[in-house]
């Protein structure tokens, strides 16, 4: 397949690519909001076996590993677990404390790195391919992601990235998908605990993640670079004008 046509490619089509060219190298990576969740249950009607990853960063909610152990008895999963490396963690609470992030946002953006973007960095080294439930409206931040870009040498795939909250929903109620139970506290957007509060009506969905901030893109660094670009995410379109057939 011409890989500018996997740009077209409705989600459980890209998703179904994705799990037969890559198989035990593809992975989803999620932290059990929604859009994760629908991922999940798509790949099981689709293959017997699947890779789903997640960070722990060591802050997450109870109700986070509640979803751990409700997709391992859901989907027969067994959740692959990125956790921070235990020198730097040390480090970064004997420097600057357990609860630096609420000091400033260059302290935070430190304490996301530490505790997610390396992690799940460190963890992407074991795959090819990986999906993730980014969409084009949870934020202007990721108003112009693709479905198909090349990070680091590797596919980083968002199949529902043109999906609407509306057809999320409608997949959640036609396939009985479990929901992080979060959401029925009031939050829209679910992350570390001391990080992420419940958003109030008519709030844009990533309100409650680091509100104390203003002026601050809100994203950890996984998706979006701190100062709210993607440019360090190439466009599949650039790479193949670049690396004809390079990705086999
Ligand atoms: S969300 Fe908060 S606790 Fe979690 S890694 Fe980022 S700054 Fe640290």
């Amino acid at each position: 397949m011409d890989y500018r046509e996997l740009e077209t490619l409705p989600a459980e089509d890209l998703l179904r690519w994705a799990l037969t060219t890559y198989q035990h190298a593809f992975a989803i990576v999620t932290s059990f909001q929604l859009e994760g969740m629908v991922l999940i249950d798509m790949a099981s009607r689709l293959v017997d076996h699947f890779r789903v990853i997640t960070v722990d960063t060591g802050r997450l909610p109870e109700e986070t590993y509640t979803m751990i152990e409700t997709v391992r008895a859901r989907y027969g999963v067994h959740v692959e677990v990125a956790a921070p490396d235990p020198v730097e963690l040390a480090d970064l609470i004997h420097t600057h404390g357990p609860n630096c992030f609420y000091r400033s946002p260059e302290l935070r953006l430190l304490c996301c790195q530490v505790r997610k973007v390396r992690p799940l960095e460190r963890k992407l080294g074991t795959v090819q391919a990986w999906a993730v439930g980014l969409r084009r409206l949870q934020s202007e931040t990721r108003a112009t992601i693709s479905k198909v870009e090349l990070v680091a040498g590797r596919f980083k795939l968002s199949p529902l990235a043109d999906w609407t909250d509306q057809q999320v929903e409608e997949y959640v109620q036609r396939h009985d998908v479990p929901r992080h139970p979060l959401y029925a506290k009031g939050y829209t957007s679910i992350g570390c605990e001391p990080c992420t509060r419940p958003t109030l009506p008519g709030e844009p969905k990533r309100a409650g993640r680091w509100w104390w901030e203003s002026g601050v893109p809100k994203e950890c660094g996984i998706h979006v670079l701190p100062n709210g670009t993607v440019t360090r995410l190439q466009s599949f379109g650039l790479v193949c004008a670049a690396e004809p057939g390079s990705a086999g």
